[in-house]
């Protein structure tokens, strides 16, 4: 049946408006007046609790298959429904296969069948000599391409040389999808790491010195440098440093297709903040100082930098090595697909962001990012009804149970947040709503 979603708020790409949104068939025809709703819908009210676009975020490792111990497509899309993601875009890497060939690419749609909650894309891999895989996997459907140019953290997936970079590059500038690029070099960390001698490594201050800024300024200068060269769209993820936004900000005026995402994580914590010990925070690049993520924010305000995605990488507890407490022998990653909205809404309404500033940086912009901007990431007419009720004047604090991931440990629990969602919607269909999922997972490849 056709659906009218109704709120005082509706947040648009043209404002922020009282409106019903008319849904029929999954997707959203028309916007009209809360009395123009045509008869024949089903009125679903929200009186003034503000719709948002299905938040879509582009940058999550759902590690399946191959490490469905650590996450999986069932666990994360539940964790996504919770938190107002009604779209992810998978990473190529910490699952097996690693998505870097077209069959590696079907195994991850046999495994994702069925199990979804939200709909999901795949991103494919540029990694070691796998050059020839670029354009195959781009006619297969992958929505770009993420490199490393450090290891990993992770045996399987190969990091790329700059020479095994230019290979792949015109293969990239080819198929016109974008290339992410895990941007830290080793040469300033191998440095950093002779200049530590004999740390102690449960000091989260041993961890921050042995990934020093110049590690993300080397490489981001040598990607716009490759970017000039061959032509491909160059996306930055996880920018760490607010350094690095000068160069940014110079070769976008020059230009350059270049875009910039950021995590929760830099946006929320401080190295001052974090207790030695405390592995629940490492991730790479590190959490920098608090000066450092003011200048993250103002990266956000001034446009310098264009989306915020989770990098949602869980594992198993044990993995974090919390009784020894070592950052050198810790996982490095945050799972926050589920708190995600609260805490950027936090961040945000205390530094006069607005909800719109909201859709932007966390649905529109990432899907843009992975092509999907045609159906997902706005409340416009032709868009799929994927649709988040939030309440932004809710305070909520995060318990394990609301984490909703396979492993519920996050650096996030005991925190108090602004902000709570109500209810997720993904073409029309309830997905989660007040604490409960839906019985049977409907989430499709996009
Ligand atoms: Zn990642």
């Amino acid at each position: 049946m056709a659906q009218a979603f109704v709120s005082a708020r509706v947040v648009t790409p043209e404002g922020i408006r009282a409106a019903a949104v008319l849904e029929a068939e999954g997707v959203i025809h028309r916007l009209c007046e809360r009395g123009e709703i045509p008869s024949g819908y089903a009125v679903r009210d929200f009186g003034e609790l503000p719709i948002l676009p299905g938040l879509v975020d582009s940058h999550v490792h759902i590690n399946e298959p191959g490490r469905t111990e650590w996450e999986g497509f069932r666990t994360a899309t539940r964790a996504a429904a919770a938190g107002g993601y009604t779209t992810l875009v998978d990473m190529p890497l910490n699952c097996l296969p690693e998505t870097t060939t077209v069959p590696a690419l079907e195994a991850k749609r046999q495994a994702a069948r069925g199990k979804c909650f939200v709909d999901w894309a795949a991103w494919g891999g540029v990694a070691g000599d796998n050059a020839d895989d670029v354009v195959p996997l781009a006619q297969a459907g992958v929505k770009g391409f993420k490199c490393f140019l450090i290891y990993p953290g992770c045996e399987g997936f190969q990091m790329v040389t700059r020479e095994q970079l230019e290979r792949a590059a015109p293969h990239v500038a080819q198929t016109g999808l974008p290339l992410l690029v895990h941007a830290e070099l080793p040469g300033p960390i191998e440095a950093a790491a002779s200049a530590l001698g004999g740390a102690d490594w449960r000091r989260y201050e041993t961890y921050l010195r042995s990934r020093p800024d110049e590690a993300e300024l080397s490489a981001i200068r040598l990607l716009l440098g490759l970017c000039r060269k061959y032509g491909f769209r160059l996306h930055i993820v996880h920018l760490a440093t607010a350094l690095a936004l000068n160069d940014l900000r110079d070769a976008r005026q020059e230009g350059l297709p270049v875009t910039v995402e950021t995590c929760p994580h830099y946006l929320h914590f401080a190295a001052e903040e974090i207790p030695d010990g405390s592995t629940l925070h490492k991730c790479a690049p590190p959490i920098r100082s608090r000066d450092n993520r003011e200048g993250l924010w103002d990266g956000l305000r001034d446009g310098d930098i264009d989306l915020v995605v989770t990098d949602h990488s869980p594992c198993p507890p044990e993995l974090k090595r919390g009784e020894s407490g070592r950052f050198d022998q810790a996982w490095g990653g945050i799972a926050s697909l589920s708190v995600a909205l609260p805490l950027m809404w936090t961040g945000m309404s205390a530094r006069g962001f607005s909800l719109s500033d909201l859709a932007r940086l966390m649905a529109e912009k990432p899907s843009a990012l992975a092509g999907l901007d045609r159906r997902k990431g706005k409340i416009a007419s032709g868009y799929d009804a994927d649709l988040v009720v939030f309440d932004p004047e809710a305070e909520i604090e995060v318990s394990a149970d609301v984490l909703h991931t396979r492993h519920r440990i996050s650096p996030y629990v005991g925190k108090r947040l602004r902000g709570k969602v109500i209810a997720s919607y993904v073409r029309g269909k309830t997905v989660y709503a007040e604490g409960s999922f839906a019985e049977e997972p409907s989430g499709v490849e996009v």
